[in-house]
Formats: structure tokens, sequence, C-alpha cells
């Protein structure tokens, strides 16, 4: 699993014209196996649905954690800059309305 996108532009003769970038989601977490309460070390799978354990301390955990991931990345609108846009693109600036009707954001954002 990981982020959604929607891509925009056009395919020409073997190459991609990227116009326009919707982040739809970002990831912002993984799950991982537990960390074991004594040691602190990665718990291991104690068998197919019987959780995790720690050989160790003999800890156990019945469920994975969600490790919060640290992203830059925004959901929104994200186009090329201009230079690179070809003249019947349509700006997102002329889009603002339906994307904000849709609660995206667009970047840059002013
Ligand atoms: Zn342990």
């Amino acid at each position: 699993m990981g982020d959604e996108v929607t891509v925009f532009g056009s395919f020409k003769r073997n190459t991609v014209n990227l116009e326009k970038i919707l982040v739809r989601s970002v990831v912002r977490s993984v799950e991982r196996n537990p960390r074991c309460p004594v040691c602190g070390k990665r718990m291991e799978s104690a068998g197919k649905g019987q959780g995790f354990r720690c050989k160790r301390c003999k800890t156990h955990k019945a469920e994975r954690e969600l490790e919060p991931l640290k992203r830059d990345l925004e959901e929104g609108f994200y186009e090329v800059p201009p230079v690179a846009r070809r003249h019947i693109s349509k700006p997102l600036v002329r889009m603002r309305e339906d994307a904000e009707k849709f609660g995206f954001k667009i970047f840059p954002s002013r």
C-alpha cells in the first residue's frame, strides 16, 4: 500500500507529458511488529493468527503496531511549472473551484 495519486497529462510517442498530479491520499503510518514492553526489541510472529512474542522475555502481544511516518507530502493538486506546460493545459488556478469542491488544496497555495 502506498500513496494514491492521479496524474493528468498526455501520452504521445512513448512519452508521458505530465501536467498535474492530484495526491489523493498520503500514507502516514506503517504497520510493524510490536516492540517488546520489556526489552524494547521488535517482537516476532508467534505463528499465523497467534500474535507476537519476544523469545528472550517471553512477552506476548496480540496486535501489530502503527508506526507514524514523517512525510513532507500533503494531499492536494500539484502542477508543473508554466514553462513545462503545453498551451492547452488548463492551469490549476482555473480548477480551484473544482478542487475545493472536492476538498483538495492546490499547491503552491496563495
Ligand atoms: Zn523482550
